[in-house]
Order: structure tokens, then C-alpha cells, then sequence
């Protein structure tokens, strides 16, 4: 069963998020990373959404403003024909124009008079480019143009003048003149009331142009009219494709009528996104589409996310930096620590670390630095005792061979002297048996006192066996080793104790002299030490038999 803490280590380091270092970073990116995106996104969609309801808004107005003036210029111009068609010049004339082979005869007065109001009526009216008389048959009685050519009309036409009073029909490109134009017919009633025939114009289509133009806006968008198909009739910027050449794609045709009336985002005539609001004008089935580029209409939107990307780049980097240079500040004394262990671990214990940081890791540093100073401590003590006497204090044996041994090195190499004495205490038996052991230690302290207060810094006193003492004079000949032991044992003479005094036997050995090695310089002094004994005790002996003879006091 896994601890939790097993279970989170080992996610984090199937992500690569081991070290301290890259917790941190990942930790800082996404602390920046998510309420900055969240904040931002939900800012970008409030934005985006207000901005849509406000150009649906203002295309809303617009265009269904557009659509009124065109049903309001149809009115007019289905108004204006009616009025033409009730001339008496109309009904009469018609009536009176015969047929021969079913086709109307075009000539005699009646069909000049027609002609001719027809002329007159085109002439003052720019909105017409042709005026033509149909019988109910759809043939052409008269026209106003040079020659009478049929009109293409589609079946029901004649049932829409007589049910709407009007027949409306599409727009298309005149194949002479290359101008949008459009048919619209209306009915000649005489006044028994009989339907004889149209009154037909063909209605060119600049004066849509010319409505659309008004409705030229700020220069961020306009007014596009188009056929229900999705043809060009006319729009409100200048220049573009001219009317009847280009078509809406179908896919932005669908949307744009399925959501009648609210802003879509769609593919305008040259392929480029727009935003636009389509409205339907009622009788001619045109729409009226205000539209905007998609980039002019959301640049706001867009600058609020180019900008919200800058500043969430920027933070990212400034706290992503701040995170790496954390993760080096925790992470520098970890790494000193692991060194400084790795150095203690491998017996060097000559480590400080420099404790820069307060925290955690400061005061693991400092509980660092106190334990390998204790161990130091421990290590030097026990150094210490490996090489000294535990009753006085003195050096030990092992210690005197070791610093004999280069001794005689160096003054060997330098053609220096040195001295040895071997000092034994005399009758101590007896002094134990007399006083005690305990007494008999408290005497070898006093010896070992005597000793080391006689000689200098430079020399090695040690205690050699029981109650025998070595010590190691270096650069010193024998007369004055002889002067030293002389003192040395006069002192420990004159040391008033229990019971009564104690003496010292004392034998020297000089280097090269006597000795060449420890050893021989060992049993050099061992053997003038012996001599003294010999001789009566408490008294210095030299080592060569050649040398001064032991002197009693
Ligand atoms: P000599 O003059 O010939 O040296 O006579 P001595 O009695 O000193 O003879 P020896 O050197 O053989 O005797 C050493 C005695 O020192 C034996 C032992 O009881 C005593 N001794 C050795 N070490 C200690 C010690 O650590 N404490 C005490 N109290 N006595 C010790
Ligand atoms: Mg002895
Ligand atoms: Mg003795």
C-alpha cells in the first residue's frame, strides 16, 4: 500500500519534476498560466459577445432603415406607373390598335399617339429605360425603344398583375447596355373595368445605387444589396465589383437569410471575413446586408488579446525567472550540504559551510557545522589520548618512538645532536608498599610535574613504563643533557612527600654518541640508567663508559 506522499513523488517524477528547481518553476508557470488565461478568456468572451450585440444593434437599424427606402422607392415607382396606365392616351389607343395575324398592327394614329406618350413619359422620367404597351397576350403593342423585341416574362405574370396588381420581376443585366435593370408591369383597366393589357418598364436600377450611397457610413463598414441568390445590386462603398457580376458564396447566402435580423460572421464577394446583419426588403425579395470586416469589427477584441498574450508572456518569463532564481537559492546550500557530507562521510571533517540563509536549510547548515564540530572535537580528544599517559598526563611510549624516530631523522639530516634520558624511580616498591598504590600514583604525578616543569616547550617528556620516564631533548649535546637530568633530579629530590623523599636514577644517551636509531638510543640511556642503579641510585649516568662517571650526591 502506498503512502500518498509515495504516490505524488512518483507522478511528479514521471513528469521530469524531481529536483526542487523544476517543482518550483512548474509550480510559478502554472500559478501564472491559469488565473491569468481564465481572467483572460472569460474577458475576451464578455468582450466579444458585447461587441457582436452592439454591431447587430447598429447594423439592425441600418440596414432595415436601407430596406424601407427601397420598398418606399418601389411604392413610388409601381405609383408612378399606375398613373400612366389610367391615361385615357393608354386605354384608349390600345383599344383602337387592330390585330393582323395575331400580331398588333404598328402604325396608324392610335399606335403614334401610344409611341409617342410612351416617349414622352420615358424622357421625363431617368428611372426608365424603356416603356412598353402589352397586350393581355404578353405581345408587344408598343414601345418606347427603336424596335419592338419580346419580353421575357415567366408564366404567372399576368396573374400577379391581376392579383397584386403589379408583377415585380427579377433583376438582370441588360445584354445591350450592361446595366442592372428589372421589369416591373402594371395592369391598363378601361373604364368598363376589363383587363386589355400592361403597362411594362424596364426600371434601371442606379437609383438603388443612389439610395444605398446615402447610407455610406463611417467609413468601417456599409450597405451591400443583393439579390435573393446572393447577386450584387449595389453598394453603399465606392468602387468594388460592378452590380451583376459577383455573388455572395452560397454557404454565406444560407446563414445570412436562416438568421435574418442578428450579426453573422460570413465570406463576403472577395472571399474575406465579414460581420454583417442581412434584412429583407418585402415585395422585391432583395436583402439589405450591413456588413463589416470581421478584422475591423473585432480589432478591439483582437488588440485585447494581443495584449493579454503580451502581458501573460511577460509575466511568465519575469516570474518564471524569479522562480529559477529561488530555486538556486534554496537549492545552493542543499548542494553544499550534500558535498559537505560526502567530505565528512569520506573522514575529512576540515568542513565549514558558510551559513548564508536564515530558514530551514540555515539552520540545518548551522546544525551541520555543530556536529562535524563535535566530531572534530571527538576526534581530536581521541587523537589526544592515543598519544598520552592517562595517569599524568605525559606523552606515552608510543608517542616518544614515533617523535624519537624523527628526531634522530632530522638531526641526522642536519647534522644536528640530540639527548635522551631514561629516569627510574628508586625503591618505588617500597614506596607502595609503604604508603599504598593510590599514594604511589599521586607520587609518579608529582614526578611526571617535576619533569615537565624542568624541561623546555621543544622538549618530549613521557612516561616509558611504571615509574620510568623517557625524555627527548633535541638539539642538545650531552653536557647539557647532563645539566638538565641533573636538575631534573635534584628537583624531584628536593620534593618533600609523605614519606619522606624520593630519588631519581637517571641514564643519558646522546645522538650520534651513543645511538644511530630508537632503539640503540633506548639501550643506551637503558644501560647508563642501569649503571646509575648499580652505582648507588639517585644519580645521572652517562651512556658511554668512556664519558663522565656517575656522580653521587
Ligand atoms: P629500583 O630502585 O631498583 O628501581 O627499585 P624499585 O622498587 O623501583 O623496583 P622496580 O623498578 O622493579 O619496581 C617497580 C614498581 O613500581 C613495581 C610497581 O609496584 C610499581 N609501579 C609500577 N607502575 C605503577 C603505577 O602505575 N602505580 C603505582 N602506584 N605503582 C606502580
Ligand atoms: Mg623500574
Ligand atoms: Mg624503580
Amino acid at each position: 500500500m502506498r503512502t500518498w506522499e509515495q504516490t505524488v513523488s512518483h507522478g511528479l517524477r514521471a513528469l521530469g519534476l524531481e529536483s526542487i528547481r523544476n517543482k518550483l518553476l512548474a509550480f510559478a508557470v502554472l500559478a501564472t498560466l491559469i488565473p491569468s488565461l481564465s481572467t483572460a478568456w472569460v474577458a475576451y468572451a464578455h468582450s466579444q459577445r458585447s461587441l457582436t450585440e452592439k454591431i447587430t444593434g447598429e447594423q439592425q437599424s441600418l440596414s432595415s432603415q436601407a430596406s424601407r427606402e427601397l420598398d418606399l422607392w418601389l411604392k413610388e415607382r409601381l405609383y408612378d406607373l399606375r398613373v400612366f396606365a389610367s391615361s385615357y392616351e393608354v386605354s384608349e389607343n390600345l383599344e383602337k390598335i387592330p390585330l393582323t395575324g395575331g400580331e398588333p398592327v404598328r402604325e396608324g394614329r392610335a399606335y403614334g399617339r401610344l409611341r409617342d406618350y410612351l416617349n414622352s413619359v420615358r424622357d421625363r422620367f431617368a428611372d426608365y429605360d424603356e416603356l412598353i404597351v402589352l397586350d393581355s397576350s404578353a405581345r408587344v403593342v408598343a414601345t418606347s425603344a427603336s424596335d419592338a423585341r419580346a419580353l421575357a416574362l415567366p408564366p404567372d405574370w399576368l396573374h400577379a398583375i391581376k392579383t397584386d396588381n403589379a408583377f415585380v420581376g427579377e433583376p438582370y443585366r441588360d445584354d445591350v447596355t450592361r446595366k442592372p435593370e428589372m421589369i416591373v408591369a402594371v395592369p391598363i383597366y378601361p373604364s368598363n373595368g376589363r383587363l386589355i393589357g400592361a403597362l411594362t418598364a424596364k426600371l434601371n436600377l442606379r437609383a438603388v445605387q443612389q439610395i444605398i450611397r446615402r447610407f455610406a457610413t463611417n467609413g468601417l463598414g456599409g450597405i451591400v444589396v443583393v439579390t435573393a441568390d446572393g447577386t450584387l445590386l449595389a453598394s453603399s462603398g465606392a468602387g468594388g465589383a460592378a452590380p451583376m457580376t459577383v455573388q455572395l458564396p452560397a454557404e454565406s447566402v444560407r446563414l445570412l437569410s436562416d438568421r435574418a435580423g442578428s450579426a453573422q460572421r460570413y465570406l463576403g464577394f472577395d472571399g474575406e471575413e465579414v460581420v454583417g446583419t442581412l434584412q429583407r426588403v418585402p415585395r422585391l425579395g432583395w436583402g439589405v446586408v450591413a456588413e463589416i470586416p470581421a478584422e475591423a469589427a473585432y480589432r478591439q477584441v483582437i488588440r485585447l488579446r494581443n495584449l493579454t498574450v503580451l502581458i501573460v508572456a511577460a509575466l511568465l518569463l519575469g516570474v518564471g525567472l524569479l522562480a529559477y532564481l529561488l530555486g538556486v537559492l534554496i537549492v545552493r546550500p542543499l548542494d553544499r550540504l550534500t558535498a559537505g557530507a560526502a567530505k565528512v562521510a569520506a573522514g575529512d571533517l576540515a568542513v565549514d559551510l558558510p551559513v548564508v540563509s536564515g530558514g530551514e536549510v540555515g539552520s540545518l547548515t548551522e546544525v551541520f557545522n555543530d556536529m562535524v564540530a563535535r566530531l572534530r572535537d571527538g576526534r581530536r580528544e581521541l587523537e589526544h589520548r592515543s598519544l598520552t599517559d592517562d595517569l599524568t598526563g605525559l606523552y606515552n611510549r608510543r608517542y616518544l618512538m614515533e617523535t624519537l624516530a624523527n628526531e634522530i631523522r632530522r638531526s641526522r639530516r642536519l647534522e644536528h645532536c640530540c639527548a635522551l634520558l631514561m629516569a627510574d624511580i628508586d625503591h618505588f616498591k617500597e614506596y607502595n608498599d609503604a604508603f599504598g598504590h593510590l599514594a604511589g600514583d599521586e607520587m609518579l604525578i608529582k614526578v611526571a610535574r617535576a619533569l615537565h616543569e624542568s624541561t623546555r616547550e621543544v622538549d618530549s617528556v613521557a612516561r616509558y613504563g611504571g615509574e620510568e620516564f623517557v625524555v627527548l631533548l633535541p638539539e642538545t649535546a650531552a653536557e647539557q643533557a647532563a645539566e638538565t637530568a641533573e636538575r631534573i633530579r635534584a628537583r624531584v629530590a628536593a620534593e618533600a612527600l609523605a614519606g619522606g623523599t624520593i630519588t631519581l636514577s637517571v641514564g643519558i644517551a646522546a645522538f650520534p654518541a651513543h645511538g644511530d636509531s630508537p632503539e640503540s638510543m633506548i639501550a643506551a640511556a637503558d644501560r647508563a640508567l642501569y649503571r646509575a642503579k648499580r652505582e648507588g641510585r639517585n644519580r645521572v649516568a652517562h651512556a658511554s663508559v668512556a664519558a663522565k662517571s656517575a656522580s653521587q650526591h
